[in-house]
């Protein structure tokens, strides 16, 4: 996780982009949404998606997104 954060001039706070690790079949792409997931797929050694063995992609994405507020500043 980026733990990123933008200070702006009155003194609030901003996080600029999120990032987040993807796991992946390595043969259709099908994205796994839980670390538990991968597991349970890794243990019974195929993809439910496509039916090929099981192998994992990983990646980290970055979702560039609008500055968000976290906390401070006057409104
Ligand atoms: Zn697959």
């Amino acid at each position: 996780m980026s733990d990123t954060v933008i200070t702006m001039m009155d003194g609030s706070t901003w996080k600029p982009s999120s990032s987040e690790d993807v796991i992946q079949c390595a043969n259709c792409d099908n994205i796994v949404d839980t670390e538990e997931e991968a597991k349970s797929y890794a243990s019974s050694g195929k993809c439910p998606n496509c039916g090929n063995s099981w192998t994992e992609r990983r990646s980290t994405t970055i979702s560039i997104t609008a500055p968000s507020r976290i906390s401070g500043g006057t409104m």
